[in-house]
């Protein structure tokens, strides 16, 4: 059979569904596999989980959609946390077709000898058009990449407008902010760490090229509180993390800083960049 034939029928003897509702998982590892061509040299379970976590957070579902529990509150949640379902799709993806898929040793990888070619793409995006239309009743576009979000968008004297409207855009209900709590699910000043009250404010705002814009390291994770002050110049950063606190607040204490954990050597540098 060829890698063109294996791939289609894999995607239709799927099952897109669990028990009543949507498998949100099982849609995320299509699109995955979509977003590669179907063409997968040995990647790692963690990091398919990593593209099924932002599929989900990225694409905001109806919590209706789901009944599984993690699912409907992926926002809680670290890509590792899916691990083990994505795993079972893996293994059920498998069960279920001649599959070009094969799962050893924690990796996935795929069996066909090519990728398929643009022609071949179209046709496999028709089908799952199809699928997503019956479950969602629309089609979905999706790449993980941040630096779409960033397209429409231009930042101007401090602000981000829409470049089509000219509307002001909240930098908080886009990508970066869900990447920005992927693995920090709490201030990082105070440790608060109710979802929905997180914001994350860019520690280093002068941007040299678009991949300052996206990149989750150039940003701090802060409770409502911390967030307000941080904008009204209560305080920054120091090279190593630190707190300078410029004037006095009941919530900022002189002995705040970033946990070493959060500390990448990105970070670092971003924090670098900001006082230079
Ligand atoms: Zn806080």
């Amino acid at each position: 059979m060829d890698d063109f034939y294996t791939v289609y029928s894999d995607v239709m003897k799927q099952n897109y569904n669990d028990s009543t509702k949507v498998n949100l998982i099982k849609f995320g590892l299509l699109f995955f596999l979509k977003e590669s061509n179907f063409y997968i040299e040995k990647i790692k379970i963690s990091k398919v989980a990593r593209y099924v976590y932002r599929f989900l957070i990225d694409n905001d579902f109806d919590s209706n959609l789901t009944s599984n529990v993690l699912v409907k509150n992926i926002a809680r949640y670290r890509p590792e946390d899916l691990i083990y379902h994505v795993e079972n799709e893996v293994l059920n993806w498998i069960k279920l077709s001649n599959s070009f898929l094969q799962y050893k040793d924690s990796e996935l990888f795929s069996i066909n000898q090519n990728r398929l070619t643009n022609d071949q793409m179209h046709k496999i995006d028709k089908v799952v058009d199809i699928i997503c239309i019956k479950h969602f009743n629309k089609k979905i576009e999706y790449s993980e990449n941040v630096c779409n979000d960033f397209r429409a968008i231009k930042y101007v004297n401090g602000k981000f407008i829409s470049v089509d409207r000219n509307e002001k855009i909240d930098i908080n209900k886009t990508r970066v902010r869900n990447r920005a709590i992927e693995n920090t699910k709490y201030c990082e000043l105070c440790d608060k760490n109710d979802i929905s009250d997180l914001k994350f404010v860019y520690i280093h705002n002068i941007f040299d090229d678009l991949n300052d814009l996206c990149d989750a390291n150039n940003t701090l994770v802060l409770c409502e509180e911390h967030f307000r002050l941080y904008n009204s110049n209560f305080f920054r950063l120091d090279e190593f993390g630190k707190i300078n606190v410029f004037k006095e607040h009941h919530s900022l204490d002189s002995r705040m800083r970033i946990s070493k954990h959060n500390l990448t050597p990105q970070k670092l540098n971003y924090l670098r960049k900001n006082l230079s």
